[in-house]
This record gives C-alpha cells, sequence and structure tokens, in this order.
C-alpha cells in the first residue's frame, strides 16, 4: 500500500497531504456524522498527525464528542467539502474523509463504530 496521500476538496481551494496511518480505517454511523456529512455515516482514513499539511482556506468547527472531549471537523468555507475529523482522545491521527482522497478507492473500511445510531435507511454493511 502507499505511504502517503493527497487530496482536496470539491473546489479544489483546499489541498492536503499526509502518511497514511496504521490505526484502522473505520466507518462512522454516530449523529454528528450523519449530521456533518449529510449521509448516514462517515468513512474515516486515518493519516499520522504530524505528517498532515493543508494549504488554502478551510474552516475548523469544534464540538464535544460522546467521550465528553473535544472533537473538530474540518471543512473547505466555499464549496463546503468537508475534508477532517481530529479529536482529543485520538492526538496521533488526523483523520481525513475518504471520498475526499485523490485516490478514494484506496480506503478500505476494517470496522464500523456507533452502529446502534445507524439509520433504518442506512444499516451497517459488513466490512472486509
Ligand atoms: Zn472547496
Ligand atoms: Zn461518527
Amino acid at each position: 500500500m502507499k505511504k502517503a496521500v493527497t487530496g482536496g476538496c470539491k473546489c479544489g481551494a483546499a489541498r492536503y497531504r499526509g502518511e497514511i496511518s496504521n490505526v484502522s480505517m473505520f466507518r462512522c454511523y454516530c449523529r454528528d456524522c450523519q449530521q456533518l456529512t449529510g449521509a448516514g455515516h462517515s468513512e474515516m482514513f486515518p493519516l499520522v498527525s504530524e505528517t498532515f499539511k493543508l494549504s488554502g482556506p478551510s474552516t475548523e468547527y469544534q464540538m464535544t464528542g460522546g467521550s465528553g472531549r473535544s472533537t473538530w471537523s474540518r471543512f473547505c468555507p466555499t464549496c463546503g467539502s468537508p475534508l477532517t475529523r481530529r479529536s482529543e482522545r485520538m492526538g496521533q491521527c488526523v483523520y481525513v474523509h475518504a471520498s475526499s482522497l485523490d485516490e478514494p478507492e484506496i480506503y478500505m473500511p476494517r470496522r464500523t463504530l456507533y452502529d446502534e445510531a445507524a439509520q433504518p435507511w442506512d444499516k451497517p454493511d459488513k466490512v472486509r
């Protein structure tokens, strides 16, 4: 598998690159991910925080996660594409939304989170 990846938002103003972390890729069905993606779940691809570089404009929104600690969602202020999620709890990783990758086909979810919060129209599938 590749070591580093690149990606960005729909309009192209925000671009990022970073090295792939070895923590697992996951699909998350929590309510935050539903609201932030406009879909039934998110597809999260982990990069190593200290290698992550973002260029161009972006806005970061702070929330309180299920653990009671801070989580952040970064998006492009022009086109609104969700770019990253990070959290106090998992500081070693920056998660990018898999569809924002230049090669989204390399994403391979290994587990699902918050299955109990899934909407009836988007029930968790088996992951590979
Ligand atoms: Zn954009
Ligand atoms: Zn989530």
